[in-house]
């Protein structure tokens, strides 16, 4: 174990709530602790692991909070370290107080995610998993949740230690048949383990296709509203966000400085972002171009294409339905209430787009479209999976860990020495080792634990 300070953060929500917990964690944090909390004629450092105490946070002998105590020992605590927690009244300003005690004693204010850094440095959790406690946070849909708890429970890195596994065993004996050519022999080898690589490839590229579901399950979908000024997309987006006031969150967009709002529909999310200048009520088209439009589709994992339907199509909805093209879309007839100038099955076949008569007005017509989007990106079926990889870090090593292989595969029909192969191999064998977190650099430890919240 790694001998580190002791850390401490209020590690519960920061609004009013029957219990608030400060949690410490650190060698000697049950001394530290001791002086503040005063159980019934016992000292904290006497108090048996794992066992609740009901005791009083006190400072200067001023009483701060009634709570319950309980020091867990080392290794049997979430990071792996002495831990102790106290469990307060959930007021923030008790909290912050209870907080204040303890780093005046001696403890150091945890930064985002250190709780969950330390147990991965500590050896109980690794990346991955530890990637998982955050999503398993975030989650807002149950099969998010039922995801995330998967990989927090090691599926993921099941697979890929045996995969590891099963290329250290062949790198091995390459290299032993090299170093000792008298008893291991590597004649016929190529062929032997040329089907064994390309398994072994295949397994990693299922993982890899899994990885738009688990993205689409993980983030949401990336839902682009686009269409010519004034057909209803403010509208759709209002009516999709006030939807069985279903707001799910406003959560700052991820690849620029946009404000995404997300909307769910059964299981899933939409992420509807204003990027697109979905939000601007004027000559949209005019102002943001066609140009932008296509990049709001190409970043998009759905579009919803919008027309006034009780209008003649211009040129640029024809324009429009290009751009889908290779896109899940969908063509909305807009303002349906008014009447519409074009049945949606005519369209549907002059298009190829599933095609809706909708008013984002009366809201006639968005049930059909919503059902719509459910069974396109077919929940149930996602679900059957039986891993999936929700993170683009993960999808990334797992990429390169497949070009690896099929480097190592043409190095074996190029007939290329031995050496090369290994080097092959190997490379493979650290990419998938990186998403375990094995050799993984400070700057990437860093980097995914300062993305968790305070107190975990
Ligand atoms: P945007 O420019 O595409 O964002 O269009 P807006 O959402 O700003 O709507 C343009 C105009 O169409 C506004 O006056 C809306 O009230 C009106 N509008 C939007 N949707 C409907 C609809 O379904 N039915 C009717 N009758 N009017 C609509």
């Amino acid at each position: 174990m790694i001998q580190q300070d002791i850390i401490a953060a209020i590690s519960t929500g920061l609004t009013a709530g029957g219990i608030g917990i400060v949690r410490v964690s650190g060698a000697g944090a049950a001394k530290l602790c001791a002086p503040l909390v005063q159980l019934r004629g016992l000292s904290l450092e006497e108090a048996v692991p794992n066992h609740l105490y009901y005791g009083k946070i006190t400072e200067d002998g001023e009483v701060l909070d009634e709570a319950l105590v309980v020091f867990l020992k080392a290794p049997h605590s979430y990071t792996a370290e002495d831990t102790v927690e106290l469990q307060c009244h959930g007021g923030p300003l008790v909290l912050q107080r209870v907080l204040e005690t303890v780093l005046s004693a001696g403890a150091r204010l945890a930064e985002p995610g250190e709780f969950t850094k330390r147990a991965f440095l500590n050896g109980r959790l690794d990346l991955s998993e530890a990637e998982a406690v955050m999503d398993l946070i975030s989650a807002n849909t149950e099969l998010a949740r039922e995801t995330a708890v998967k990989q927090l429970q090691g599926a993921h890195s099941e697979k890929i230690r045996a995969m590891r596994a099963d290329i250290l065993e062949k790198t091995a004996f390459i290299e032993a048949a090299l170093d000792d050519p008298e008893h291991y022999s590597l004649d016929g080898y190529a062929e032997k383990i040329r089907p064994q690589l390309e398994a072994l490839r295949d397994r990693i590229c299922t993982l890899l296709s899994s990885s738009d579901n688990g993205r689409v399950l993980a983030e949401g979908i990336r839902t682009a509203i686009v269409g010519r000024p004034n057909v209803g997309k403010s509208s759709l987006l209002n009516y999709l966000l006030g939807f069985e006031r279903a707001i799910v969150t406003r959560i700052p967009g991820t690849t620029r400085d946009t404000i995404e709002e997300s909307c769910r529909v059964g299981q899933l999310v939409l992420r509807l972002s204003d990027t697109a200048g979905i939000r601007e009520s004027e000559d949209t088209v005019e102002r943001i171009g066609i140009d932008r439009a296509r990049e709001a589709v190409r970043e998009a994992d759905l579009v919803l294409l919008l027309r006034d339907g009780s209008a003649d199509p211009e040129e640029e909805d024809e324009a429009l339905v290009s751009l889908c093209e290779g896109k899940p879309a969908l063509l909305l007839l807009n303002k349906a209430d008014l009447g519409l100038k074009t049945a949606p099955e005519l369209l549907t076949a002059r298009t190829g787009l599933p095609c809706f008569g909708i008013s984002a007005r009366t809201g006639q017509g968005i049930d059909a479209v919503l059902e719509k989007i459910q069974e396109m990106f077919r929940l149930e079926e996602i679900r059957q999976q039986p891993l999936l990889v929700t993170n683009l870090r993960h999808k990334n090593l797992l990429a390169q860990a497949a070009s690896s292989l099929d480097n190592a595969l043409l190095t074996l029909e190029n007939g290329a020495p031995e050496d090369f192969l290994t080097i092959d191999l190997m490379d493979a064998y650290r990419s998938l080792g990186l998403i375990l977190g094995e050799e993984a650099g400070e700057d990437l430890i860093d980097e995914i634990f300062s993305k968790f919240c305070m107190g975990k």
